[in-house]
């Protein structure tokens, strides 16, 4: 099971009841971010979740209500006594904006491992995860990212048996594990049926509509999208900060039917989201406004 929260859904600055924009994702016993802006912590204490599952970070870009929230979290790991390393997965300069931010968090018991994201695209695997991220299109260099669970087929008791594999191996064979034991090799192919289908998430914010989120966001489980405004009138604001309307995400959405499709990263002015719904629900009908602490478990399909 994959749970979902959005933490916070605002744009620019946190304001009281809506945190800034930032995403956490749990799994299998790792927990992964998706943006760090002011106040994340406590969109997660709110949440009731853990800072030390937390294995990934990835960043879209390095605005500061998408990053600025990264020194006191990683203060806050470090006091937990901290030792496993944290992973962080950014655009170009990642290691150089992250170090100028710890000059107020020098010391930490833990490694950071960096890994700059090259060109317009870039796959990660991650504790189970699969992250990929994207080229967009805002002022500064900007990635949408799809995180995938991936499933492995079914596991066929009789064919392993009839291959006389110990049962102590059938979990990691099952995982997708080869396993070198007693002079045998047991592959996972030998004993599993056809890959399944997984789990898709796609997030993407701070951005002009681009053919690439619609492509990465195809048949999401849920796609979460910034929408910047809501107010019709503001679409050319829009394309003068590279940001989207609710319009255009739900444009986007309908080229990518993911089953559904939050909002998020709303402008300070916009206060009521829902108001809009209506207009934006013609174009595609799973349309959710983001609100702080929105949440989902994804479980595989049954089959
Ligand atoms: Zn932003
Ligand atoms: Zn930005």
């Amino acid at each position: 099971m994959l749970d979902i929260c959005l933490l916070g859904c605002g744009g620019m600055m946190p304001l009281p009841y809506r945190w800034l924009t930032a995403l956490m994702m749990r799994y299998n016993g790792s927990s992964l971010l998706i943006d760090c802006g002011e106040g994340t912590q406590i969109a997660v204490k709110e949440k009731g979740w853990s800072f030390k599952p937390i294995d990934t970070i990835c960043f879209t870009h390095y605005h500061g209500d998408h990053i600025s929230g990264l020194p006191g979290l990683l203060l806050t790991m470090g006091n937990a006594d901290r030792t496993e390393p944290l992973t962080l997965i950014g655009p170009k300069g990642l290691e150089r904006v992250v170090n100028a931010l710890r000059v107020i968090a020098p010391e930490l018991p833990f490694p950071i491992i960096y890994k700059e994201i090259q060109g317009n695209e870039q796959i990660f695997e991650e504790h189970g995860y699969r992250i990929r991220a994207f080229r967009v299109n805002h002022n500064v260099i900007c990635y949408g990212y799809t995180v995938e669970i991936a499933r492995t087929g079914r596991f066929d008791v009789e064919r392993a048996k009839a291959a006389e594999i110990p049962m102590k191996f059938w979990n990691r064979l099952q995982k997708g594990e080869t396993i070198e034991a007693d002079g045998h090799t047991y592959h996972p192919e030998d004993v599993l049926g056809p890959q399944r289908k997984g789990l898709k998430v796609a997030y993407c914010t701070d951005t002009r509509p681009v053919a690439a989120i619609a492509q990465h966001a195809k048949d999401a489980d849920l796609f979460i999208c910034e929408g910047m405004y809501g107010e019709p009138e503001k679409s050319q604001k829009a394309v003068g900060y590279k940001h989207m309307t609710f319009v255009e995400a739900a444009q986007l959405a309908k080229q990518a039917q993911p089953k559904e499709m939050w909002l998020t990263h709303y402008s300070p002015s916009l206060v009521r989201p829902e108001d809009y719904m209506e207009s934006v629900r013609k174009i595609f009908p799973r349309t959710y406004p983001g609100k702080d602490g929105k949440s989902t478990e994804l479980d595989f399909e049954e089959e």
